[in-house]
């Protein structure tokens, strides 16, 4: 679908040096997107290509497999195009002559980091449908967007006359657009202008307290930082409820989260709601202005590896976990069962022992991004290992009379206010200067697969990580119901299931001769069985295998141990501080 006739018309006489983008909104039900990009090039050999992962998403996504109708004009005129790859054009020209470039993307993937647009609203990651133009990256961009009738649109950037202006490309790829019949509040944090705009409200309405807990978490994550916001005036946190889904993405002056509409209204839903709010903005320093050399600036055309990911998620996700009671809407104990729950995590992925946490940061393009329930048993996220690094840090800086906060905010000091990159060696000297030993037992633990003093570390605070053995017997299985049929989506590395040889991708059709059609008989049929008899298909071939389970662990817990040394006490009472 082609958007010409519906376009309000630019005058290519007008342009400067500024490119002009316009987003034509106005036939939401074909969930279609025209695109027109107007520019003045400063070669007679022009490339242009469109980004193929988002900033903040580190997968290549190929964004290019929504776009189609693509078309070059000079004035009136149509121009040859040639595709140099996938994601990539040239023209050559005879002269250098305003240049208009029409193409149309579909919007129909509902994330954080695409495109998604329907009669009601239109959410839109930039990444997805803006092209960088050779020779004019650093250029301004001034966006427009033609939008339904009654519609508001709502972009993190300075108003320029009907539109907006971004001081260049990176500037307009990193500001989200949303637009529906929805308003926003305004709020303040640090005496700097917030707007809050929350999208499909819950049926019995956005909780009361809403406004007020995320301007103080927000305000805790300023305390945290030791600065005000360094977005400034502007700054644009976007909620859209969704029937089931959890994300968010960070931007220079934005974040946009999704989150389940059921979770909501209960006490941990909304507590984890607080926690997405603080991680992202806290993300508006820690990843965004303090961002590993390898971002500096983004290449938007290939995967660029970084370790630094462990920092900017780990870090992140570690001090997330505090912003409830640094905002005085938690207490210690919550905190303590959240910060157990991503510790459980970790202890229960075996792949810790395999993959180390720089692995995992390096990898996370055709990794963590791609991970399957059996991913489990050769990879560990960067993200709860890295916040399990952030709790072993901040505790071994505690007892050294320092702080991970400490570290954080002098990183920031010295990298990110001057918008320089930083690499694991400008963080381990930091660290160095509080504490040798530390220095040296960081690389190991980036390094060495499972080399992370959890145990230790806890104790230090006079803290237990006790295990909680499952309740039914264990046979390292993970199912999924798949087109009507039960197929083993993970055999945990050596388990019981491991040991019967079944495989990933085996169909279950009986136990001890019955048959098992729905996933919640299976526990009945397991149970009270010292061995269990099994019928699988695998490809397209019955077999029979017996399991005997074994007990095991469902999850570890961070507790109390009564009889900690008053020096434990202390150091734990530190600890609780976090700023
Ligand atoms: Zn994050």
């Amino acid at each position: 679908m082609v958007f010409r006739g519906l376009r309000s018309p630019l005058n290519p006489s007008d342009l400067s040096d500024t490119v002009q983008v316009q987003l034509d909104l106005r036939q939401p039900h074909t969930q279609s997107i025209g695109v027109r990009m107007q520019w003045t090039p400063t070669t007679q050999r022009q490339v242009w290509q469109l980004p193929v992962w988002t900033p903040g998403s580190y997968t290549v996504r190929d964004h290019v497999q929504h776009l189609h109708s693509l078309r070059l004009f000079a004035g009136s005129s149509e121009r040859p195009i040639r595709r140099l790859g996938p994601s990539q054009w040239l023209v050559d020209l005879d002269q250098l002559e305003p240049l208009t470039l029409d193409y149309t993307v579909t919007a129909r993937d509902l994330t954080v980091r695409t495109c998604y647009l329907d009669p009601d609203v239109a959410a839109l990651c930039l990444a997805g449908l803006v092209m960088e133009l050779d020779g004019c990256r650093w250029s301004s961009h001034a966006l427009s967007v033609l939008a339904p009738e009654h519609w508001q649109v709502h972009v993190p950037l300075d108003r320029l006359g009907d539109g907006w202006s971004a001081a260049d490309l990176d500037a307009l790829i990193d500001s989200p657009v949303h637009a529906g019949r929805f308003s926003s509040t305004a709020f303040k944090v640090a005496g700097q202008d917030h707007e809050l705009v929350l999208i499909d409200a819950p049926p019995s309405g956005w909780p009361e307290a809403l406004q007020a807990d995320v301007e103080a978490v927000c305000a805790a994550t300023c305390r945290l930082m030791g600065t005000a916001p360094p977005a400034g005036d502007r700054y644009q946190l976007v909620i859209q409820l969704l029937e089931r889904g959890y994300g968010g993405l960070e931007h220079d002056h934005s974040s946009v989260l999704h989150y389940s509409r059921t979770d909501l209204h209960n006490p941990d839903g909304y507590r984890k709601l607080l926690q997405l709010i603080g991680h992202e903005y806290l993300h508006q320093w820690n990843v965004r202005r303090l961002r590993p050399l390898e971002y500096r600036p983004y290449d938007y055309s290939r995967a660029v590896v970084s370790e630094g990911l462990w920092f900017a998620e780990g870090i992140t996700s570690y001090y997330d976990l505090t912003f409830p009671l640094l905002a005085g809407r938690s207490d210690r104990r919550t905190l303590l069962k959240d910060l157990g729950d991503d510790l459980s995590r970790v202890l229960l992925t075996p792949g810790r022992q395999i993959q180390s946490l720089a692995a995992s940061a390096r990898e996370a393009w055709v990794k963590l991004y791609k991970a399957t329930p059996a991913s489990r048993d050769d990879q560990v996220s960067y993200y709860g290992l890295g916040a399990a690094t952030a709790f072993c840090l901040d505790v071994r800086l505690r007892d050294a009379g320092s702080s991970l906060a400490i570290v954080l905010r002098a990183l920031w000091q010295s990298h990110g206010v001057h918008g320089r990159g930083y690499g694991r060696g400008d963080l381990v000297g930091l660290i160095r200067t509080h504490n040798q030993e530390l220095a040296d037992a960081l690389a190991e633990w980036l390094d060495d697969p499972d080399s992370l003093p959890l145990h230790e570390t806890a104790s230090m605070l006079g803290l237990d990580l006790v295990p909680s053995p499952s309740k039914d017997p264990h046979h390292g299985l993970t199912l999924s119901l798949e087109k009507g049929c039960i197929v083993v989506t993970r055999v945990e590395a050596g388990s019981p299931a491991q040991l019967a040889e079944l495989v990933v991708g085996d169909e279950l059709i009986a136990v001890e001769g019955l048959r098992l059609r729905r996933m919640e008989d299976l526990p009945g049929l397991l149970r009270h069985r010292e061995t269990s008899r099994m019928t699988y298909a695998r490809r397209g071939r019955l077999g029979e295998t017996s399991v005997s389970p074994v007990s095991g662990v469902d999850h570890w817990q961070l507790s109390w141990d009564p009889g900690a040394s008053v020096q434990q006490q202390e150091l734990r009472d530190r600890w609780f501080e976090f700023l």
